[in-house]
């Protein structure tokens, strides 16, 4: 049998609980499966709308915190809250987003002329770099038509 992409990506899960000492808890793998392959960079209310049925005893808090653990130990990262709701993102690999101010669609970006940006010296002149993300906000192409 062929291992899938989500069976690798739990067990890559499992792993990084292991070493960092946390606790594989169902409610933990349920909030991580609802994740694999999400592109959307979801709100923590919508992972809970996903995972509700599975788990009825599950509140919407502890969405918010198993989220809030695994941005913690790299599982997922949070793109720039620019919304007053805060969005997961499973891509861990660095990349950019396009943000539909209107509907607050988010979009990944990859794009090679971006990695080679040259850094602004004001940033690292006293600071450590760690990553750079850029985003392009936008009026995205569904919006654009309902306007007209
Ligand atoms: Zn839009
Ligand atoms: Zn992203």
């Amino acid at each position: 049998m062929a291992v899938t992409q989500e069976d690798q990506k739990i067990k890559e899960f499992i792993a990084i609980c292991r070493e960092n000492g946390l606790s594989v808890t169902p409610q933990r793998l349920s909030i991580y499966k609802a994740l694999i392959g999400d592109t959307s960079h979801p709100k923590p209310e919508d992972v809970y709308k996903r995972i509700e049925k599975e788990h009825p005893t599950i509140s919407l808090a502890t969405v918010y915190k198993t989220l809030e653990t695994f941005e913690h130990y790299g599982i997922i990262s949070v793109v720039t809250p620019l919304h007053n709701t805060v969005r997961y993102d499973m891509m861990t690999q660095p990349h950019h987003h396009i943000v539909c101010v209107k509907c607050k669609k988010v979009i990944d970006l990859f794009d090679e002329q971006l990695k080679d940006l040259p850094v602004p010296e004001q940033v690292t002149k006293d600071n450590r770099l760690i990553n750079y993300s850029i985003q392009y906000n936008v009026v995205c192409a569904e919006c654009r038509r309902q306007q007209s």
